[in-house]
């Protein structure tokens, strides 16, 4: 159950959220960092990969800002059994594209600990790419504890949890337009 009511805090099932980025916000964001990324690979025609659920309304507005031919493609990635902090990932969908030589450009929504985008930028590497490009909507402070490179940010946020523009909260909250963090 979603409610909504004129203070703006949302209810997502026993959840209240407070507004923190609204479409405005995202939407001049996703904008310059398609600016920057056409600047970049604008005739390159790179492979955009966004790794499903969370990335596919930031990848869908993004592509449309990127200025030249590209290609999209969507993964879905597990994580293996194993604790939290060494766990890898493995991809249970998709990436069936051949990526030797092309310029890949990974399209996240949320990097937390960097594990997953660790993990599939190792899986990446192995396929030859010409280059590996990572794109994130929001980044949380621990954003430190497994070594990537993050070469374009949306936003620094603080570390609380997020709903909206694709990101979920127990399979809610997806369609939401701008994204909303946990109320304290
Ligand atoms: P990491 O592997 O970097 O620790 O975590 C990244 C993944 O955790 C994201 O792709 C997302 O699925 C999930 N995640 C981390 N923080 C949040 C959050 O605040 N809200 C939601 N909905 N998902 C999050």
């Amino acid at each position: 159950m979603m409610e909504q009511n004129s203070t703006e805090t949302i209810k997502i099932r026993d959840l209240f959220f407070v507004p923190l980025f609204t479409e405005a916000d995202i939407r001049a964001r996703v904008q310059a960092l398609g600016t920057a990324l056409t600047e970049q690979f604008g005739d390159k025609n790179p492979l955009f990969v966004s790794i499903l659920s969370g990335a596919f309304v930031f990848a869908s507005d993004l592509i449309r800002r990127f200025e030249g031919d590209c290609e999209v493609s969507f993964v879905k990635l597990a994580s293996y059994a194993g604790t939290q902090s060494t766990g890898a990932v493995q991809v249970v969908m998709g990436l069936e594209k051949d990526l030797h030589g092309r310029h890949v450009i990974v399209v996240e929504d949320i990097v937390d600990t960097g594990r997953t985008l660790h993990h599939f930028i190792e899986l990446l590497q192995d396929k030859s790419p010409a280059s590996i490009t990572t794109v994130t909507l929001l980044r949380k402070p621990d954003a430190v504890v497994f070594p990537i490179t993050l070469d374009h940010i949306g936003f620094d946020i603080t570390d609380r949890f997020v709903v909206g523009y694709g990101l979920d909260y127990d399979g809610l909250g997806r369609n939401l337009p701008g994204v909303y963090q946990l109320k304290s």
